[in-house]
């Protein structure tokens, strides 16, 4: 990637989204990507640049260089030499929309230790079968990805060292289909959220889509990874019809509909209508697992409505225990439109995308006093939790429904309600609104600011939306972040049955002890919180073991459960080995495993970082 960074030199504009840069930024953020993107540079401190180290590229588990280069020479005549290139370059961290498909760009190690030994980049579902099929002869395994963003989980990097990146979006990003009749679309991986938005517009059909916070990532990639959104389609996979997958063994199979053959060799019309098909529901081994490569996916889109984003701001810090009682009901009932967030006011402060020392010159955590005295000055003023949901619904029914929620709310004192006209232009609500109603958007990264040189690690457990839950898990976290000295952002992501307390530690890449600091505060509190009953929903790379093993009920059982199915299609263990703590036999109980308090190595055998 070719960015350059402040202590570099003159920062380029992104690339914009086009036919040849799926990756790249929405024409209609640009001029905002640009401003993002210098505010970023402007907080570096250190080169975004890392030097190789050793022998290059890194090989791939048990082969020599020797039947490697035969081996990669054999895949080029496979796919064309220009769509195989060697990682052997320097590693350049980039940013959110130049992110980098060579390393883990928010790296929470060296960044040479999660290193693939090559890209590659396959056309089609065919060429992802035959790289699959090279790589089961050769046991060298792969690493799809596609887009490659999964900032805060571990980016592009592989779990295994010198596996093979399969960057399946940069060749394969169509939207397939978009059907106005069913509301629904096919998309291939390198479909970003910002390429789908734009497809439903120019389609002229009234459809949404459903961007998580930030519109870089695939549509296809967050589904797997079984992320969310902000509208009432807000579960991706929940709202995925349909899959073509490559298995590890090179075969391709289309699940649910897409398994009874349509007529005339056509693809099954209900493909993306129904989501069971007939058997056992195959879909979701393929999601949070190393079972398959995903080519193909359907999704359901929301038909456009009316909607009324608004934030309620609430006095005491202790009020968020009235707050998650008030909200369990309105979300149970379906009354509130979308999962709404309630958030620590600091955040506030956070999401201007100022650095912290704008605020705050000290070390350590932010003092309470000094967020008070800031937040005194914004619109949200001297408040404790800020709350932002949405309605949907005709206007008649978004009155109707809002009139309930105030009363709920109002019953809590010093409650206050702001609509988006009640705020300046620039304020934060006017993205969340966009967001809430599918508009893919860029505005969240200001967050990274708030550090020099961020990156971030999500921990985000679930938990039950009740009362003396919402205070036991904030115990925990508050506890470690103080501990650790880092500032917290506390985010409930309250859903219909359970909610997830979002956190996010903003660290300083160009600091060792303080990334060290960040890995052993988050896992400290993934051991916490299980220990209470509260599960990761989604972790890093280098923590996926560690979280697996928390799920951990009579004897590892799920876990041995997952080993069978690996086993069963990957004899060869060449898909993602590692991947959300599912290794294959071939690596199993050899020193691969991560877990906590172990002090064992990382990503391979020969690496010196301890995480
Ligand atoms: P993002 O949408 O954030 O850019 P990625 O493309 O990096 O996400 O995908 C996140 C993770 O999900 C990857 O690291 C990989 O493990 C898995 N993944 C992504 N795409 C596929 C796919 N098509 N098939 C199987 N696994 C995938």
């Amino acid at each position: 990637m070719a960015s350059k960074s402040n202590v570099q030199g003159a920062i380029q504009p992104p690339p914009v989204l086009s036919d040849s840069h799926h990756s790249g930024i929405s024409q209609r953020l640009l001029e905002e990507a640009k401003a993002s993107k210098s505010r970023l540079y402007s907080n570096r401190t250190v080169s975004s640049v890392t030097a190789r180290k050793g022998e290059l590229p890194v090989l791939p588990p048990d082969t020599t260089r020797e039947k490697f280069n035969a081996a990669i020479d054999e895949l080029q005549k496979i796919l064309g030499s220009q769509h195989v290139v060697l990682n052997d370059k320097p590693l350049e961290d980039g940013w959110y929309i130049e992110h980098p498909n060579t390393h883990d760009a928010f790296h929470i190690l060296d960044p040479n230790d999660t290193v693939s030994s090559a890209i590659v980049y396959p056309g089609s579902t065919e060429e992802v079968s035959a790289v699959v099929k090279w790589a089961n002869k050769h046991e060298i395994p792969l690493w799809p990805i596609s887009m490659g963003r999964n900032l805060g989980y571990g980016g592009a990097a592989p779990r295994v060292r010198g596996s093979i990146v399969l960057d399946l979006g940069k060749r394969m990003n169509k939207v397939l289909k978009i059907d106005p009749d069913q509301c629904s679309c096919m998309v291939e991986p390198g479909v970003s959220y910002y390429k789908l938005y734009e497809e439903v517009k120019k389609s002229g059909y009234p459809l949404w889509i459903d961007p998580p916070d930030l519109g870089g990532g695939s549509v296809l990639g967050n589904a797997v990874d079984r992320g969310v959104g902000y509208t009432p389609y807000g579960d991706h996979f929940g709202n995925h019809c349909g899959m073509e997958v490559v298995l590890p063994n090179g075969e391709v199979i289309r699940t649910g509909m897409g398994a009874l053959p349509g007529p005339n060799g056509t693809d099954n019309p209900t493909w993306q209508a129904f989501q069971y098909g007939y058997g056992p529901y195959a879909d979701g081994i393929f999601t949070q697992s190393n079972f398959g490569i995903v080519t193909k996916m359907g999704f359901w889109l929301m038909p456009e409505t009316e909607h009324l984003t608004f934030m309620v701001t609430f006095p005491k810090d202790d009020d968020f225990e009235e707050i998650i009682e008030t909200i369990r009901p309105l979300m149970i009932k379906r009354i509130l439109g979308n999962v709404p967030q309630l958030r620590h006011v600091i955040q506030e402060l956070a999401v201007t995308g100022k650095n912290r020392e704008a605020f705050y010159q000290g070390q350590g955590q932010m003092p309470r006093e000094v967020i008070r005295q800031h937040a005194s000055k914004m619109p949200c003023g001297d408040c404790s939790w800020v709350f932002y949901g949405s309605l949907y619904g005709t206007q008649k029914q978004i009155q109707d429904t809002l009139e309930i929620v105030k009363k709920e709310f109002y019953k809590i004192q010093g409650a206050r309600f702001l609509f988006p006209n009640d705020v300046p232009e620039d304020h934060y609500l006017h993205s969340r609104v966009r967001v809430c109603s599918g508009v893919a958007e860029i505005r969240e990264l200001d967050w990274l600011n708030w550090k020099k040189n961020a990156g971030h690690l999500f921990f985000a457990p679930i938990c039950p939306t009740r009362r003396e839950d919402s205070r036991k898990i904030l115990d925990i976290v508050s506890r470690i972040h103080k501990e650790y000295g880092f500032d917290l952002f506390p985010t409930y992501c309250i859903a219909n049955r359970e909610m997830h307390l979002i956190v996010n530690i903003v660290y300083d890449r160009g600091s060792e002890e303080n990334k060290r600091k960040a890995v052993a505060a988050i896992r400290k509190m993934i051991d916490e919180c299980a220990k209470a009953g509260y599960g990761e929903y989604r972790t890093h790379i280098l923590l996926a073991d560690q979280v697996a093993h928390t799920y951990g009920w009579n004897n590892q059982a799920m876990l041995r459960f997952h080993e069978t199915i690996k086993d069963s299609l990957d004899p060869n263990g060449i898909l993602a080995p590692g991947r959300n703590g599912i290794w294959p036999k071939k690596y199993r109980g050899k020193g691969w495993e991560l877990l906590y308090g172990d002090n064992r190595q990382t990503s391979a055998p020969k690496t010196e970082s301890k995480l």
